[in-house]
């Protein structure tokens, strides 16, 4: 067990301290919500129990064309491996902050680059799933229970030109504490031009706002809540359906 201050730990900024378990070991545990880095989480104020991985679930080992990723690795290390081992098609993984099970099972990623492109495999308390046997689309997958690890096929080739033109694409992100995008893309429009459009963009309850440089990014201007979060959600799933008739759907994760 171990006390985390989600108000620290999540990359928005929100939460209290509660006890988190932390797992040593691959199995199964049906009682846990496991959490990654926090980086696309908003936590209610009534969240259920939750599980990180141990420090034994963050590694890299390179075998032939495979790369072995522990779950608990995060997104900044495996980018360091892959410029240093010379290994290409992982550089969008440049500021895009995670470790790699929450990574994977969120098919995180930038545009059509994504992780489940490259995956292989990955363990869970099930054994080995091949990808094959795995349902995802954009930034979702269908996996039930923990990733433990991730497989990965490799090609050679590092590209430090790509990895600057994925970070250069970032630059209209805020820096204000976020989770991320806060909706994912609908097939019509992008997010961003959907609440843009119905006046969102800049507009705050309280401490909490659809920031004024990227619509889609719910930022913490200060001391925001979930409370105030999840008004401000509310609001734009009623308003983009009222005037598009577009179904919201958040890419945050509540728990
Ligand atoms: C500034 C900023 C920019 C971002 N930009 C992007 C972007 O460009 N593209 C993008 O896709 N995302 C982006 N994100 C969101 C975030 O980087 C990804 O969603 C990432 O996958 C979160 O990883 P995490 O380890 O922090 O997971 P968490 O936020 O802790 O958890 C996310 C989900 O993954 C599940 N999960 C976590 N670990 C595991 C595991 N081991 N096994 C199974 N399930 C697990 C959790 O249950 C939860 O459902 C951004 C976030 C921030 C703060």
């Amino acid at each position: 067990m171990k006390i985390i201050d989600f108000k620290k730990y999540t990359s928005i900024h929100i939460g209290g301290k509660h006890d988190v378990a932390v797992i040593n070991g691959i199995g199964n545990y049906p009682n846990l919500q496991i959490i990654g880095a926090g980086n696309n989480l908003l936590l209610s104020n009534n969240p259920p129990k939750m599980a990180i991985l141990g420090d034994e679930f963050d590694y890299i080992i390179q075998k032939g064309d495979k790369l072995i990723v522990g779950g608990a690795t995060s997104s900044g290390k495996m980018l360091t491996y892959c410029r240093k081992n010379d290994i290409g098609n992982f550089e969008f993984l440049g500021k895009l902050p995670g470790l790699i099970g929450g990574l994977v099972k969120m098919n995180a990623g930038l545009k059509e680059w994504e992780m489940m492109n490259y995956l292989h495999s990955i363990k869970t308390g099930d054994g080995e799933i091949l990808k094959e046997d795995i349902n995802f689309t954009y930034r979702h997958t269908e996996i039930k229970g923990i990733v433990f690890e991730a497989t990965f096929n490799i090609t050679k080739g590092f590209s430090k030109e790509k990895m600057e033109i994925f970070i250069k694409m970032r630059d209209n992100q805020p820096n204000l504490p976020s989770a991320g995008s806060c909706f994912k893309n609908p097939k019509e429009h992008s997010a961003g031009y959907l609440i843009e459009k119905v006046g969102l963009k800049g507009y705050n309850i309280g401490g909490m706002a659809f920031s004024s440089m990227h619509a889609n990014f719910l930022v913490n201007m200060g001391n925001g809540t979930y409370d105030e979060a999840v008004k401000l959600i509310n609001l734009a799933k009623e308003k983009v359906l009222k005037e598009f008739n577009i179904k919201l759907e958040t890419e945050i994760v509540i728990l």
